[in-house]
């Protein structure tokens, strides 16, 4: 119901909508009208309550509600069920309980913070309060995990569509999925997988976009390494409108790749890359490679030439880029 009133005021912007109006529409007193505004209000939205005239929704809070991710939304089930939470350890986490539980395909768990945010490998992510977008979604594609790591190169490519319409900002994918700006981190993907031999259960997305964050917020771990979009534009961003923009690029290529296959995927991801034609260091499980970053094949994998002209496959590793000016190109 509160939601419902949200949206007859939304709709009625920027004019005032009858209190009357409300409750013959929805079937509700004035009472109740009444509290859900206070509850809206208690929310962070603005609402002015004028006699005679009705109620006018003047601001909007800067909050990842589920009603505000959907109003607008353009997609048909990618984040069409939404769990929000104010304050949570992981939203991986919580989207892994829920998979198991069978919510539909698209659902999206979205928390204001992270407690215990995580990246590879066990280590941390800073997910600091409304500033980033902290996010997983619960896919359920009909693969063989082998096939699996493309996905991870879809979700990037996603999130940079996403960043260049909302922020207008172009970042860079590291293989296979970094998402840097000024050869720092921007955003973050972790994907995780639940599988039998042959068959994906499900496989969630967790993806960690850095916002608002200025750039002295960042702690001095992170504070040569990390972006934000904030830092880089310089102007704050929209997080509902740019997660908007993620969930309806990552329903099209999530579609298109069920068609198509990896390849448009893969030649659009080339487009962002900011890997491939240089001079990386690879550390892969226990070992580790120097080479050329050549070419990324059809099941994701990186190709690297190594000094002595053979060829490296390299499916899952850390890639460093080393400095243009130690490859003799500037
Ligand atoms: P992912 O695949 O999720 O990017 P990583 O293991 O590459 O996983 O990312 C975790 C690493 O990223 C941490 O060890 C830390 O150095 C760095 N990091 C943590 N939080 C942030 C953040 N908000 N922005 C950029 N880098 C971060």
């Amino acid at each position: 119901m509160r939601d419902k009133i949200l949206e007859l005021l939304k709709q009625g912007q920027p004019e005032y909508v009858s209190g009357e109006a409300i409750c013959q529409r929805l079937g509700v007193s004035r009472t109740a009208v009444w509290k859900h505004i206070q509850s809206l209000r208690s929310m962070g939205y603005e609402i002015e309550a004028v006699t005679n005239a009705g109620y006018r929704l003047i601001g909007v809070p800067d909050r990842l509600y589920p009603a505000e991710i959907g109003w607008g939304l353009k997609t048909s089930f990618m984040g069409r069920h939404v769990h929000y939470c104010e304050r949570l350890d992981s939203t991986n986490r919580l989207a892994r309980e829920l998979a198991a539980r069978g919510v539909p395909e698209g659902t999206l768990v979205v928390a204001e913070e992270q407690t215990g945010g995580r990246g590879r490998l066990g280590r941390g992510w800073f997910s600091p309060y409304a500033k980033g977008i902290w996010c997983s979604l619960i896919l359920r594609p009909s693969l063989s995990p082998l096939d699996a790591p493309p996905l991870t190169m879809l979700a990037a490519v996603a999130v940079a569509e996403a960043l260049q319409r909302a922020a207008g900002l172009k970042p860079g994918i590291k293989w296979p999925n970094d998402l840097l700006a000024g050869g720092r981190k921007l955003c973050g993907i972790l994907t995780e997988l639940d599988a039998e031999v042959e068959k994906v259960n499900h496989l969630i997305v967790g993806i960690g976009v850095n916002v608002n964050i200025a750039p002295g917020e960042f702690p001095p771990d992170l504070a040569e390494t990390a972006t934000s979009v904030l830092a880089v534009t310089g102007r704050r961003a929209s997080r509902v409108r740019l997660l908007q923009e993620m969930l309806a690029a990552l329903e099209y290529w999530y579609l298109r790749w069920q068609k198509e296959g990896f390849s448009p995927v893969l030649s659009r991801w080339k487009e962002y890359s900011v890997t491939l034609g240089r001079a990386v260091l690879v550390t892969s499980h226990r070992e580790s490679y120097e080479g050329w970053a050549e070419d990324v094949d059809e099941s994701g994998s990186l190709i690297l030439r190594l000094p002595g002209g053979q060829r490296q496959k390299i499916c899952s590793g850390e890639v460093s880029l080393r400095p243009l000016h130690d490859q003799g190109l500037i």
